[in-house]
């Protein structure tokens, strides 16, 4: 299987003139993007990325090369099928903000450094008005990781603030075997698992450390950095001790404003890590998995707190703080891990059994209630 992973490499190490140099390309790249969306929107039957007639090419009037103006006219005919996929008749016309521009090989080239200040340049040349650019690159765990067991592809996002290299990177298929687990995600225990076991029971003073600090202040960033470290040893560590064939979390609810699934959500929110950082969890967790070839779902996340998983009366009386006890049957059970099961039993017992990224929001309409 291939998986496309990317990483960021800081532009801090340019110089003021680079910095600004780099802000006037986006800035007209920006435009002349702007000018093809507007073209291709009008006329849809010319907006075929494989051949660009030069007419086409020569519509907007710059200093931009040839070769930046067929990057840009392609990357307008992306945006305009991005929204309209999106949004179907409903689709407007999307606007180009400036902030980013997609080049390949055509453009930019990534240069061993020969002195040890940096790690490489990124060559641009062929932009347009006779400008090279060479933009010092500092290589960091991330790059090199993905660069020693993937192969790095020809094509950088370029943004004022930072590159973004993309990696190809060939895992094996998925182990086949039958160790699954299911993971309840939570502020007592980062991770409660179906067989009692439990991971990052530090992560709630990890989350109040971010709290306490100043939004924005300089010590709130180095708490957010310590606890996405935290949770990146978590995912790890969980690998490392269960060696799991198949891993099965809570999905968390994309929630719009009023809807049902917020109503039924907010209060498992609330006694939960956060949005945010859920979303990073699950992120590096389901990362992990893929680099390790275990397999990676996950369920609906209604209901998994206050249904008992040996006799499957659901009530909200089951849980009362850490202590699940069904009031049906009296089986009692540490309440994460008893979502744990929940979660893993979900999963198993068919129609949930659905591939994380796969399924669409008219199925997880259909798994809700
Ligand atoms: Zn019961």
């Amino acid at each position: 299987m291939k998986l496309i992973r990317s990483t960021k490499c800081s532009l801090k190490f340019s110089t003021q003139k680079k910095k600004n140099d780099l802000s006037i390309i986006l800035e007209e790249y920006s435009k002349v993007v702007n000018i093809f969306i507007n073209y291709f929107w009008l006329n849809p039957d010319k907006a075929t990325k494989g051949e660009l007639l030069k007419p086409v090419v020569d519509i907007p009037e710059t200093w931009l090369s040839a070769r930046l103006r067929k990057v840009a006219a392609r990357e307008g005919i992306d945006m305009i099928n991005a929204s309209k996929l999106r949004w179907k008749e409903k689709a407007v016309i999307p606007v180009h903000k400036g902030d980013r521009m997609y080049v390949s090989c055509t453009i930019a080239d990534l240069v061993p450094s020969k002195d040890s200040t940096f790690d490489a340049w990124l060559h641009l040349a062929s932009i347009g008005n006779k400008m090279i650019m060479d933009l010092p690159i500092k290589y960091h765990k991330h790059f090199n990781n993905y660069n020693n067991i993937g192969k790095r592809l020809n094509s950088y996002l370029i943004t004022k603030n930072y590159v973004q290299f993309s990696f190809e990177i060939v895992t094996l298929p998925k182990k086949e075997g039958k160790k699954c687990i299911g993971i309840d995600t939570g502020i007592n225990a980062m991770a409660s698992l179906n067989n009692g076991n439990q991971y990052g029971l530090d992560i709630k003073d990890c989350i109040e450390r971010v709290k306490r600090c100043k939004q924005g202040s300089k010590g709130q960033g180095v708490a957010r950095r310590a606890l996405k470290q935290r949770i990146d040893e978590i995912a790890k560590e969980i690998l490392v001790k269960e060696t799991p064939d198949l891993i099965v979390v809570e999905r968390l609810k994309n929630m719009g404003k009023k809807s049902k699934a917020k109503r039924l959500l907010a209060k498992s929110i609330r006694r939960s890590i956060g949005t945010w950082n859920w979303k990073y969890w699950l992120k590096r967790l389901e990362a992990q998995c893929e680099i390790n070839r275990i397999s990676f779902r996950s369920v609906a996340p209604y209901y998994t707190s206050t249904t008992c998983p040996v006799c499957g009366h659901s009530d909200r009386g089951n849980r009362n703080g850490e202590v699940f006890l069904c009031l049906s049957c009296g089986h009692t059970d540490n309440a994460d891990v008893n979502a744990g099961k929940n979660i893993l039993n979900r999963f198993l017992t068919g129609q949930y059994g659905v591939c994380y990224k796969e399924m669409n929001e008219v199925q997880k309409c259909a798994s809700l209630f």
